[in-house]
């Protein structure tokens, strides 16, 4: 299995559970917007308790990425991130995933899932496209929003918050429906992309079909 160790410059919380990882990266490492590492720690008993992260980072960045939510719950790695400083390392293996652009569309994404979407429209900005795509995003709490400001600027205003277990004047209430995808679909070609939680992915990924959505219309990958 591919193996690389590299040595994290900076760990900080981007929100309340959700860290922001910066490391050097391997020579010779390549991977597009949207694609996944496997991470272990490299710590005792940690090395071989890998799991997928995406990159946030651009192939062009001299440094890699991460943004990782962390959930002290599991009692597993991303948990132990939370002990994680500057200088200690990680282990990466290969780079994997299918989950990358293929054209604007509606992006719906719940939680951490926002990342492979961020790396996306990140690499696109660079070049002026980051045109007519529209972004929901669900979260529990407003709290628990990654990089709101950024993604205004990524998706020009089109983003769609949706706040299940809080409710606010500036947000949506509730749980993602068809009432609030369907105004996005009239104006794409009807190319969603989902990323986010199983079980939010799955009840998405239902509404889209029952709605008359196709496979090939869902972007996505299993997270
Ligand atoms: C391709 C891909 C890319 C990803 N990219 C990112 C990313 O960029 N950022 C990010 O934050 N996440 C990302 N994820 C999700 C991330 O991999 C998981 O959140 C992470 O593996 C969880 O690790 P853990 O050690 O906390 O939990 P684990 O110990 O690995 O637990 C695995 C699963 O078991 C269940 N589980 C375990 N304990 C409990 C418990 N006490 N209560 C409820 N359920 C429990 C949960 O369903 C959990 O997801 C990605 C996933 C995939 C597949």
């Amino acid at each position: 299995m591919e193996k690389h160790i590299v040595t994290i410059r900076s760990i900080s919380h981007i929100t309340h559970d959700t860290l922001l990882i910066i490391t050097n990266k391997p020579n010779n490492y390549t991977f597009s917007p949207g694609q996944a590492t496997e991470i272990a720690i490299n710590k005792n008993g940690w090395q071989n308790e890998p799991r997928p992260f995406t990159f946030t980072s651009l192939q062009g960045d001299p440094y890699l990425e991460f943004i990782i939510k962390t959930y002290p719950e599991h009692d597993g790695a991303t948990d132990k991130l939370l002990d994680v400083n500057k200088g200690d390392e990680l282990i990466l293996h290969e780079v994997f995933g299918e989950l990358t652009w293929k054209g604007d569309g509606l992006f719906i994404a719940g939680g951490a899932g926002i990342t492979p979407f961020l790396a996306m429209f990140r690499e696109l900005a660079k070049s002026n496209q980051h045109g007519n795509s529209s972004l929901i995003y669900a979260n529990k709490t407003s709290k628990d929003i990654i990089l709101k400001e950024e993604l205004e600027t990524l998706f020009k205003g089109r983003v769609h918050h949706i706040l299940s277990e809080e409710k606010t004047k500036e947000f949506d209430h509730g749980l993602i429906s068809e009432d609030i995808i369907k105004p996005y679909l009239a104006d794409n070609e009807k190319r969603v992309y989902v990323c986010g939680p199983p079980a939010m992915m799955e009840a998405v990924e239902k509404l889209l079909k029952d709605m008359g959505l196709s496979q090939e219309q869902i972007i996505t990958e299993a997270w």
